[in-house]
């Protein structure tokens, strides 16, 4: 394989890992979107969604949640705040404006530049509730 063909399959699993998670409302793991690239790239390692990954969060392609247990990546990359369930572990979106003025404060009382914050509230999900009447 020549340097050529080698950077043509890179651009093409990169763009296999990037159409997953925009197939996705429901903020997948990594795990979750490997599952899912192996059904249309079977020859694809993990390591390499993976790595594909992190290049798309670094560039501002998906969005990287930070979760307990396992990062979820998510299609909206504008800033806004999540809801996690206890009991599923689904990850959701949480209707709530970014509070940017938070980034302000946080910048005047420390010398930082933020560039953004997270915020994860937890509960337990409607469908949750219902499962356990
Ligand atoms: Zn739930
Ligand atoms: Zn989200």
């Amino acid at each position: 394989m020549n340097d050529n063909s080698q950077n043509r399959r890179n651009t093409k699993q990169r763009q296999t890992v990037l159409d997953t998670v925009m197939e996705h409302c429901d903020h997948p793991t990594a795990e979750e979107i490997y599952l899912d690239v192996r059904k249309k790239d079977s020859k694809i390692s993990k390591g390499t969604v993976y790595r594909n990954l992190n290049i798309l969060s670094g560039n501002g392609d998906v969005n990287q949640v930070k979760v307990q247990g396992a990062d979820r990546f998510d299609k909206t990359t504008c800033n806004h705040y999540h809801i996690i369930c206890t009991k599923c572990k689904k990850v959701f979106d949480a209707p709530i404006e970014y509070a940017e003025q938070n980034d302000s404060i946080v910048e005047d009382k420390t010398g930082f530049i933020i560039t953004k914050h997270q915020t994860m509230f937890e509960g337990i999900c409607p469908k949750c509730q219902k499962e356990k009447e």
